[in-house]
């Protein structure tokens, strides 16, 4: 990974972002109101969020793929006019698939740095938060891309970012609707939640689960997805993913060079152990895509 700055999507303080109202903290820059607005219309909303859209939604939905820029020599422009760096190979960028620039009468995706998108992007507005998909191997099929450069390890999230920007995203959407006054109820299940949130913890007790989580989920979610670093039953300050980073602004690069620029002088063997862990890539599996396709 390289080492110039790239926002991390999960990195934003969420109560700041959700709290943040998009027309006053936007105008100062001309660049900035007029992509917002296009972004706006590109989905399907008015372009002034105090109007009522009288936009055709486009027939494909944009969506904002959390994902890792490939291998490419120059990298590519991002689409936030008077950004000057080009989103390079490894840094995490959000493509908008469908884009609205179309060459040759085909759409191709608008590539931004994460940072240069939260300029435009109102995540405190569901419209928005609710188009955010990390690119993961769950989700990757949606995005239409070359199976064989996702499985050789291209775009997909690490596990540390796939496990924050979902929690980020489930955050947000909190903050949305208890600001909305809209109840919410929680729907995972205590056995589902203690996966998600104790997994690596040595007090984590493994309950039965819903069939619908397969069995090579489970085992991603308890070993590589898991939040939880832990020295033994006999550790009262185990690490966490979320305490760590959830609530952090940063603009450094993925987890493992933040962790070497940020915390070098502070970290723990534990935290060390647990940021490498997390920085690997949880591929598709392959094997039973394989044999369901028999
Ligand atoms: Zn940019």
């Amino acid at each position: 990974m390289d080492s110039s700055p790239n926002g991390h999507p999960a990195a934003v303080p969420s109560e700041v972002k959700a709290a943040t109202v998009p027309s006053e903290a936007k105008e100062e820059n001309e660049h900035i109101v007029l992509a917002t607005k296009a972004l706006r219309s590109h989905i399907g909303l008015a372009e002034n969020p105090t109007e009522k859209s009288s936009a055709t939604p486009s027939s494909a939905t944009p969506l904002f793929w959390v994902e890792v820029a490939p291998e490419s020599t120059r990298g590519a422009k991002c689409r936030l006019d008077g950004c000057p760096t080009n989103v390079m190979p490894g840094q995490y960028r959000i493509a908008v698939n469908p884009g609205y620039h179309s060459f040759g009468g085909r759409q191709s995706p608008d590539y931004y740095h994460v940072h240069c998108f939260e300029e435009i992007a109102d995540f405190s507005q569901a419209d928005f938060l609710d188009r955010v998909v990390p690119l993961t191997r769950r989700t990757w099929r949606l995005r239409n891309l070359q199976s064989s450069s996702v499985l050789d390890g291209n775009y997909l999230l690490d596990a540390g970012a796939e496990r924050l920007t979902l929690e980020w995203k489930l955050s947000v959407g909190k903050l949305i609707d208890k600001r909305d006054g809209v109840e919410t109820k929680d729907e995972m299940s205590a056995a589902l939640t203690d996966l998600f949130y104790k997994a690596g913890s040595s007090k984590y007790v493994p309950q039965e689960l819903p069939d619908n989580l397969s069995m090579f989920e489970r085992g991603l979610l308890s070993s590589t997805l898991a939040p939880i670093e832990s020295d033994g039953p006999e550790d009262m300050e185990e690490w966490n993913l979320f305490d760590e980073y959830l609530v952090v602004l940063a603009t450094s690069n993925n987890l493992t060079d933040k962790g070497k620029e940020q915390k070098e002088a502070e970290l723990t063997p534990k935290a060390i152990r647990a940021i490498q862990r997390l920085n690997v890539i949880p591929m598709p599996d392959i094997q039973s895509a394989f044999l369901r396709g028999l």
